[in-house]
């Protein structure tokens, strides 16, 4: 038998213990897959935007998964902290796999970087997906008010990749369109109050480089009370803007969507003003984030051009929008586990095809798998080969994992370590709780904003039993 830890309760945890019950080479696997949180699903349930519910139903398939009956899951047990060590964990099961993602939000590394109003995008998410580690009212008064946040008229997204587009088209929906979803109570009060009429989308690079898929990017020509508008200006500098047939797939894609929005918005016949305006903004570096009264009020940026190989300079032109917020989407970035190694410039674990490298070295029994593996890049189906990558390293290991003595059964040590484990029918108690807090506010069902509230809903079940 080879018992396996899965850190990590998303895509790409749920899919590595997918891989390691779908495989015949080693016969009884049971796998843990532990989690930080009392809830499944990683960025399934707390990244992707209320508003994807096609995405968002994914959930059902890593739930199918979950509930195997060779699986365990383990939520609101952390790695790292109360003594469950790597080392620690490697004496419970005879391999565990990592997979816990890229947590933190990188920086601009620019002046009024963190003036009152300026927030990573990310911070913005967790406070729309109800993550207990959102800063309570971030976004708005408890007593429902817009607040300072999202009280004034202008907003700049910083980037132009899937989160960028996530989030404008947040601020650019109204409140209404999101009544059905599971976005909490609290910040739909707020989104409802918003004062945000333009929202200013800006990359540093021309629309022919933005990271944006296509179908995430066309979605924002759809929203009801939006119009996008573009400057032709901006794409003019683009070289793949006159020959667009060097450019990848997506990207000439993108580029189409756009040059069809900049023509539409081209003289007077226009088309009718909309409640909101997103405006795509290209080749604009920022610079500097310029605050009033210790808000921001503007961001600078610098006007970039082509620099012939794919990369950007500065002209020494600059330009000021005005922005009462600010998100910076510019990318996620790895978070090192104390006990772990850690590559600092790409923000991940050193690791051949999954197999995590101590001083060069592949470690026995040590895994990675997602974002923690390869960075923060592409969409959540990418994580299904990259799971079977790391399966396929840590089946051709397995006669040398297997037989040492193990020395614990694992939640009994975790409980010993002072960590109170949530089961799945904790979980599914929480899950209960979800729709009895919708049902109240005449609402599907809704999340749990908060860890007390999280983790006595799934008390509520083990009380029961
Ligand atoms: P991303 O795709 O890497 O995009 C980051 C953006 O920030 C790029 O436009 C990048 O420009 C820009 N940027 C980076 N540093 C900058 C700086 N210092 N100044 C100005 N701009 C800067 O990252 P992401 O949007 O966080 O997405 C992460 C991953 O999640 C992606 O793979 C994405 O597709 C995925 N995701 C998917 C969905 C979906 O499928 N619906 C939703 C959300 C996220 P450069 O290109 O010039 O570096």
């Amino acid at each position: 038998m080879l018992r396996v830890a899965v850190v990590g309760s998303g895509p790409s945890g749920v899919y590595t213990a997918q891989s390691l019950l779908q495989q015949s080479v080693v016969p009884g696997v049971r796998v843990d897959v532990l989690d930080r949180l009392p809830c499944p699903y990683g960025l399934v349930r707390y990244g992707v935007a209320p508003d994807h519910e096609k995405i968002k139903s994914l959930q059902q398939n890593l739930r199918a998964v979950l509930e195997d009956e060779r699986i365990t899951f383990v939520g609101n047990v952390e790695v790292g902290a109360r003594g469950l060590t790597p080392a620690r964990l490697l004496e419970l099961y005879d391999a565990v796999v990592y997979c816990v993602g890229a947590a933190r939000d990188r920086r601009l590394g620019v002046p009024g970087e963190d003036l009152a109003g300026s927030y990573s995008a990310t911070d913005f998410v967790s406070w729309y997906s109800a993550h207990p580690d959102a800063v309570e009212n971030a976004f708005g008064g408890t007593g429902g008010g817009a607040g300072a946040a999202l009280g004034g008229r202008s907003a700049v997204v910083i980037g132009v990749g899937n989160v960028a587009v996530d989030v404008t088209r947040i601020l650019a929906r109204g409140a209404d369109e999101l009544r059905s979803t599971d976005v909490p109570d609290a910040a739909l009060r707020v989104l409802e109050l918003s004062g945000v009429r333009e929202v200013h989308m800006v990359g540093r690079r021309g629309p022919g480089q933005a990271k944006f898929t296509t179908k995430e990017l066309r979605e924002l020509g759809g929203l009801p009370g939006a119009r996008v508008r573009v400057d032709p200006a901006d794409l003019a500098l683009d070289p793949a803007y006159a020959d667009s047939s060097g450019l990848p797939a997506v990207n000439r894609r993108n580029l189409e969507v756009v040059r069809g929005w900049a023509d539409a918005g081209r003289g007077p016949g226009a088309g009718p003003e909309a409640a909101r305006v997103i405006r795509l903004r290209f080749f604009l570096r920022p610079v500097e984030l310029l605050g009033e009264g210790g808000r921001v009020a503007a961001v600078r940026f610098e006007r970039t051009e082509p620099d012939g190989s794919g990369g950007v300079r500065g002209t020494g032109r600059y330009e000021e929008i005005e922005a009462q917020l600010v998100l910076r989407a510019v990318g996620y970035q790895g978070v090192p586990l104390p006990g772990l190694p850690f590559d600092e410039a790409r923000g991940t674990v050193p690791n051949v095809a999954g197999r995590v490298l101590r001083d060069g070295a592949p470690s026995p029994g040590e895994y990675v798998a997602g974002w923690i593996k390869r960075g923060p890049t592409g969409v959540i189906g990418t994580n299904r080969p990259c799971a079977k990558e790391t399966v396929a390293s840590l089946l051709a290991d397995a006669e040398a994992l297997t037989g040492r003595r193990l020395v614990a059964d694992p939640l009994d040590a975790l409980r010993d370590l002072g960590h109170d484990p949530v089961a799945w029918r904790g979980w599914l108690s929480i899950e209960r709780a979800e729709s009895a807090l919708g049902l109240s506010l005449g609402r599907g069902r809704v999340k749990i904003p908060d860890w007390a509230g999280l983790r006595a809903a799934a008390r509520e079940d083990t009380q029961g039993a």
